[in-house]
């Protein structure tokens, strides 16, 4: 899809003329760069269909006197309820109209209608990411495809300073979610099909942009004593591994590591689970998460150093299975007990970063995951939860979700939920005694393996796989979570 800022009258030809309004505003619209006729058909429109202005009404109307076939008439709601995420809603239900109308150019006129008191830096950013993201659909399983591809977007602007600011930024703001929609098409294919060979082949295809892929294999895997993680994935055939993507340009200063959870399939182990299991194939989100902003890393070129780090097995039952009450010995030396083999995620997040302080010493570490329900019964659908050993790392955290157009909450790290961790057999338990603060808990046990090592967890468990769907998420399909919070993180600091 080609995305470009344009200003003044609309030029050329276009299959689809989209204006988005303020329901405050329907009386005299701001209808500014279109022709007499083509006024005049919105006008027309507005009144005939009775077009509210509601936040998400939409309204397509075939016409052929104005200056394109279709006209799209979005609804933004009042502007005293502005947000950048109703906006991006928006333009997510006026490029999935125009998919879903055979449109293959479509022109959104953006400043003089609504946004000439925002910025247009991100008022473009805002608009890129929501026709890409509401463009995006799962249809590798189909014989028929839905919709038609949107080939070309118009964004106008109300002056050439706008049109020259928004211009700069929606190269890298397309960027960032194509990378977002690579890792939900990661976390939407089975797992018979992204195997922890898959994540493998994937991570190595970026060795041709000059990231180093290193992969531990079982053996080495063995020869380490990463055991949580071997524990982990020794039921499964498919062989577990870590899998390190190393951006390293020859001045950096800096290093940031990003460590994504890769549990191809989780069945729960002997502690098998009773619901929802079809959605496990998401349990990788995070290495999905991670393997999108490695791509976008590759394409960008940030100064400092980046390490994408996957966790990647599968929990599975049989003979060989790992038990409830099992003690491991972890990478970095401590015991743990088996309290719930469906705890996994934390197990092979704890050998896995244990690994990468030890061996990189990172100047922050990011660790991203579908870790816990209890996040989800905290945040619902809606937001992710963020845990940090520092203020200063958890407010980054936050200033780049929040500049990614991502929702993310600060949640506690109290040492109680520390203590509710240890175990009367081994150092720790990776279970908690009762269900209470499931994702503090998760996030005290992540704690015991970052040593000094500047840290956030990231439990995307409640926006992953969402129940909801909108204009930006098509229904049963993975959300690419905190991929572009992490490109964010890569490229700023
Ligand atoms: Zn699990």
């Amino acid at each position: 899809m080609k995305i470009s800022a344009l200003t003044g009258a609309l030029k050329g030809r276009t299959d689809a003329i989209a204006v988005c309004l303020f329901e405050d505003e329907l009386k005299s619209p701001k209808l500014s760069g279109l022709d007499r006729r083509t006024v005049s058909a919105f006008q027309k429109l507005i009144a005939a269909s009775r077009f509210s202005g509601k936040h998400s009404e939409t309204t397509v109307h075939f016409s052929d006197g104005a200056q394109a076939p279709v006209l799209v008439l979005q609804g933004l709601g009042s502007r005293r309820d502005f947000t950048w995420h109703r906006l991006r809603q928006s333009a997510g239900a006026v490029i999935r109209a125009a998919k879903s109308n055979e449109v293959g150019t479509l022109s959104i006129f953006s400043s003089e209608q609504f946004a000439s008191d925002l910025s247009a830096e991100n008022t473009a950013r805002a608009l890129t990411d929501a026709v890409v993201l509401g463009h995006w659909g799962f249809e590798h399983y189909k014989s028929k495809k839905k919709g038609h591809a949107v080939s070309q977007v118009s964004l106008y602007f109300g002056t050439s300073a706008r049109q020259k600011a928004a211009t700069a930024v929606i190269p890298q703001a397309q960027i960032l979610a194509e990378a977002h929609n690579l890792a939900r098409e990661y976390g939407t294919h089975p797992a018979n099909v992204v195997t922890t060979d898959y994540l493998k082949a994937e991570a190595k295809k970026l060795a041709r942009f000059g990231i180093k892929v290193t992969v531990l294999e079982r053996a080495q895997l063995e020869k380490l004593g990463m055991n949580l993680i071997l524990a982990v994935g020794q039921a499964s055939v498919m062989p577990p591994r870590v899998i390190i993507m190393d951006y390293a340009p020859r001045a950096a200063k800096k290093t940031v590591a990003f460590v994504g959870k890769g549990l191809v399939f989780d069945n729960g182990g002997l502690n098998i689970k009773v619901a929802k299991m079809e959605e496990m194939k998401s349990d990788m989100c995070g290495a999905a998460a991670v393997l999108g902003a490695m791509h976008a890393v590759a394409n960008l070129k940030p100064k400092q150093r980046v390490l994408g780090v996957i966790g990647a097995c599968e929990n599975a039952i049989g003979g060989n299975a790992f038990r409830p009450s099992d003690v491991y010995t972890a990478y970095n030396g401590k015991t743990v007990e088996i309290g719930n083999t469906d705890a996994e995620g934390r197990l092979v997040l704890a050998d896995t970063m244990a690994y990468v302080v030890d061996k990189y010493k990172p100047n922050l570490m990011v660790d991203i995951a579908t870790l816990t329900g209890a996040a989800k019964i905290a945040l619902g659908n809606h937001a992710d939860a963020v845990f940090s050993n520092s203020e200063h790392v958890s407010k980054q955290i936050l200033d780049s979700a929040e500049r990614a157009f991502e929702r993310m909450w600060p949640m506690p790290l109290y040492e109680e939920y520390g203590d509710e961790m240890k175990s009367t057999t081994a150092m720790l338990n990776n279970a908690g005694k009762d269900r209470w603060g499931g994702a503090c808990r998760a996030a005290a046990f992540l704690k015991e393996f970052v040593g000094t090592t500047p840290w956030a967890h990231i439990d995307i468990a409640p926006t992953s796989f969402p129940a909801v769907t909108n204009s930006l998420n098509p229904p049963r399909t993975a959300n690419g979570s905190a991929t572009k919070t992490l490109i964010e993180l890569a490229m700023g600091a």
